[in-house]
C-alpha cells in the first residue's frame, strides 16, 4: 500500500469535509494493492473467478478447416456461371469421421457441420440450395460463391496467440473458450477474505424480537449479497454494540483473519464519537464527508493488529447509503484487491421520463427502472421516494441514474446516465 499522506498530498484541494466522489475514488484506487496469491481449480470451478495469468492457446482452434453448414463440399472453381453445376457425390465427411480421399474436379462430398473439409475442397453448398439424388447434386446458377461456408483452421485462435488476459473475470464464454483449448485446470487468484459487521445499539438481528425503538439489521444482508456476488469469501461478524471496546475487539479479530473489513454505521457525525478514536488507534483511516447523495460519510484506510493488515471500508448506516457507497467505492477497490482488470461501469444514456431535482456540487445516485415507451424506445423513471433509508425503492429499481457533480435539474425527456444492476452474466 502506498503511503496514505503521500497520496492525499497529491490532491491540491483535498478537503475531507467536502470530498468530490471522483477524488475519493481516485485516492482509494491509488491506495489499493492487489493480492498476490493464486491457486489452481478445475475448469467448472473457475466460473466468476479471476484469471491469475495470461492463457496462451496451445493449439489452433479450430484445428482443421471445416464446414459451417450441412451440405456438399467441392472445389469452388467448378462452379459454372451460365448454367447449373452438376457434381458427382463420392463420399461423406461426418463431424469426427473425416473423408480421407481427395476430391477432384466435378466431384463433391456430403459434409456435416463441423466436419473436416476434404482435401481439394474450398466451398460448401448448403443442402437446401441443391437438388440431390443418391449419386449427384445440381447447384443452380448464382446461389453460392466460391469459398462459401468454409471455416478456416485457427480462425478462432492461432496456436501461441493470447486467448485470455490476466485479471479477466471468467464468464461462461471464457469457460467454453478454455475448454476449446483443452485447458482442464485454471490458475485463478485466491478469493479475497472479507469480514463485515453492523454497528448500532438499535439493531436487532432477524429472528430476534423487535424492542421499541429498534430496527432489524438489514445491512448485513445487503452486504452479504453484494460481497458474495463479487466472489469474496465472507465472514459475518454480526452486530457490534456502540461501545469502544466491542468495536476495537471486532476490528482486531477481523483484521487478523481477513484482507478487508466492511462496516456499516457509526461513521456519520453525531454517531458515537469514539469510532474515529478507536479506529485511529488501530491504524490509518481517513474520515470523509463526500459530496454525494445518498451516502455522505465514508471511512477508508487500513488497520493493523498483530502483524496483520486489513483494508477498511467504513460505510454509512442508512440502508441505501450503504449499498450506494459499496457499489461506487468498495466494489471497484475490492475487485482491484482481487487482481481483477476493472472496467469502468458501463453508462447508458437514456431519457428520463420525469423531471428530477438536482443540486450542482454533489453526485446524486437515483434508484430507477428502465422500460420502453409507446414507440419502443428505452426510457428510465425513478422508483419513488429516494430517502437514504428507503430500501423498497432500491428493491424495485433495476438501475441507478448517476447525476454527476456539476449537473443541475433534469427536465422530463432529458438524457441521463444509467448503470444497470444486472445483465447477461
Ligand atoms: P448511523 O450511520 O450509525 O448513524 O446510522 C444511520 C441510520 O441508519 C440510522 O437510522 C440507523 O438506525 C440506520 N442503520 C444503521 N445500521 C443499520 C443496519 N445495519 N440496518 C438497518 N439500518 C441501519
Ligand atoms: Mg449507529
Amino acid at each position: 500500500m502506498q503511503d496514505f499522506d503521500e497520496v492525499i498530498g497529491c490532491f491540491a484541494n483535498y478537503d475531507p469535509q467536502a470530498l468530490p466522489v471522483k477524488d475519493a475514488q481516485q485516492i482509494i484506487r491509488r491506495l489499493i494493492t492487489p493480492l498476490d496469491a493464486m491457486e489452481t481449480v478445475p475448469l467448472k470451478s473457475a466460473l466468476d473467478r479471476i484469471l491469475a495469468c495470461e492463457i496462451v492457446s496451445p493449439i489452433d482452434v479450430p484445428a482443421h478447416d471445416n464446414s459451417a453448414m450441412d451440405g456438399y463440399a467441392f472445389r469452388g472453381a467448378d462452379l459454372l456461371t451460365n448454367e447449373e453445376t452438376e457434381l458427382a457425390i463420392i463420399g461423406t465427411s461426418y463431424a469426427g469421421h473425416p473423408y480421407n480421399g481427395v476430391v477432384g474436379n466435378g466431384e463433391c462430398v456430403a459434409i456435416m457441420t463441423g466436419a473436416v473439409m476434404p482435401e481439394g475442397c474450398d466451398t460448401v453448398v448448403p443442402q437446401e440450395l441443391t437438388q440431390a439424388t443418391h449419386t449427384q447434386i445440381r447447384i443452380p446458377v448464382d446461389v453460392i460463391q466460391p469459398g462459401a461456408n468454409r471455416r478456416f483452421k485457427g480462425e478462432d485462435l492461432r496456436q501461441g496467440q493470447v486467448a485470455l488476459c490476466k485479471g479477466k473475470i471468467l464468464r461462461p464464454a471464457d469457460l467454453g473458450l478454455l475448454a476449446s483449448l483443452g485447458v482442464a485446470k485454471v490458475p485463478v487468484n485466491r478469493r479475497l477474505r472479507v469480514a463485515f459487521f453492523s454497528t448500532g445499539d438499535e439493531l436487532r438481528s432477524v429472528g430476534e424480537t423487535l424492542a421499541p425503538g429498534c430496527v432489524y439489521d438489514s445491512n448485513r444482508y445487503t452486504l452479504h449479497g453484494m460481497l458474495t456476488r463479487l466472489g469474496c469469501d465472507v465472514i459475518d461478524l454480526g452486530v457490534v454494540r456502540d461501545d469502544p471496546d466491542a468495536l476495537k475487539a471486532a476490528l482486531r479479530q477481523a483484521c487478523e483473519n481477513v484482507d478487508a473489513i466492511v462496516t456499516s454505521g457509526g461513521v456519520s457525525v453525531g454517531a458515537a464519537d469514539y469510532t474515529r478514536q478507536v479506529i485511529a488507534e488501530l491504524g490509518q483511516v481517513a474520515f470523509w464527508k463526500i459530496n454525494m447523495r445518498p451516502g455522505r460519510p465514508l471511512a477508508f484506510g487500513h488497520i493493523d493488529s498483530n502483524g496483520h493488515r486489513a483494508t477498511l471500508f467504513g460505510l454509512p448506516g442508512n440502508p441505501v447509503a450503504v449499498m450506494i457507497s459499496f457499489y461506487f467505492f468498495a466494489r471497484d477497490a475490492l475487485l482491484r484487491m482481487m487482481g481483477a482488470q476493472v472496467m469502468p461501469l458501463p453508462l447508458l444514456r437514456v431519457p428520463s421520463s420525469t423531471a428530477i431535482r438536482k443540486k450542482p456540487g454533489r453526485t446524486e445516485y437515483q434508484r430507477a427502472k428502465l422500460s420502453v415507451d409507446s414507440h419502443g424506445r428505452p426510457v428510465v423513471a425513478i422508483t419513488g421516494a429516494q430517502g437514504s433509508g428507503i430500501l423498497r425503492s432500491m428493491s424495485e429499481a433495476d438501475c441507478i441514474i448517476v447525476l454527476d457533480h456539476d449537473s443541475g435539474d433534469v427536465a422530463a425527456g432529458d438524457d441521463v446516465s444509467v448503470i444497470q444492476f444486472e445483465g447477461l452474466l
